[in-house]
């Protein structure tokens, strides 16, 4: 589970997050949608703390973010990030991106790491691919195997940061055919994207954030189909 309980972080003087309270239960699927700026991405990257709060509190599975960087250890262990742009070693193939931070993260001998880059390579239904360069892949794929390779490091709870908005339109259903078998396995997900089908079908609930804020939460019918706040009705209009 993920608690985020007056959140307030700021970049200079620019108050990027205001005030935000936010609990995700283990196994909830939760999409959080809002204009370009409004700091959706800051927010999940407070979550494994690429970026740092500076009031408020953000507590994983029950371990408070702080100072410590043991807490630090034990979070990014449990949390695995997806990033719009794949973020892949380019000079490794397929097999050695998934097995490698198994290498040096967990000490996992090469024979097993590979064992299990192949399992969720298998997992998001490119096996074939193992050998190749990132290079030599579609987005679509490069973008399922960076799915594979956290999930290559077992974690409890999977942040997605717009993983299909730097796609062709044909491969953006691949990579969230992918996410929604991780959601009918019961991961824990945050999903910031805009993509309402995907929304609808997976979502527990939506966030509604603009200009630092949350303006709504709620369930995907509520939020897609009758929002109670006009700044979200503003935003769907917009977007539909
Ligand atoms: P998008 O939909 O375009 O990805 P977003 O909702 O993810 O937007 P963020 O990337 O979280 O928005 O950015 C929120 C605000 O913080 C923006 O105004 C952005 O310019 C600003 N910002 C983001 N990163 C930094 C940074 N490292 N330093 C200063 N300002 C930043
Ligand atoms: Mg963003």
């Amino acid at each position: 589970a993920i608690e985020v309980a007056s959140l307030d972080k700021w970049y200079g003087s620019f108050h990027v997050l205001k005030n935000i309270d936010l609990c995700v239960s283990s196994g909830e699927r939760i999409v959080v949608c809002g204009p370009s700026g409004s700091g959706k991405s800051t927010l999940i990257r407070c979550i494994n703390r690429l970026e740092e709060h500076q009031r408020g509190s953000i507590t994983v599975n029950g371990i408070a973010l702080g100072d410590s960087v043991k807490n630090l250890d034990a979070i990014r262990r449990d949390v695995g990030m997806v990033f719009q742009h794949f973020n892949l070693f380019p000079h490794l193939t397929v097999k050695e991106n998934c097995a490698l931070p198994q290498m040096l993260s967990r000490n996992t001998p090469r024979r097993d790491a590979e064992e299990r880059a192949m399992s969720f390579l298998s997992k998001v239904r490119i096996p074939e691919q193992a050998e190749k360069y990132p290079g030599q892949l579609s987005g679509g794929q490069q973008q399922r195997v960076a799915i594979a390779r956290a999930l290559c490091m077992t974690p409890k709870i999977m942040l997605f940061d717009e993983p299909t908005s730097a796609l062709d339109p044909e491969m953006v259903k691949e990579v969230l055919d992918t996410m929604v078998v991780l959601a009918e396995d019961g991961m824990t997900m945050i999903v910031v994207t805009h993509e309402m089908g995907f929304a609808k079908r997976v979502a527990d609930r939506v966030v509604f954030m603009e200009s630092g804020e949350i303006v709504e939460i709620g369930k995907p019918d509520v939020i897609f189909e009758a929002p109670t706040q006009e700044r979200t009705q503003n935003f769907l209009q917009n977007i539909m």
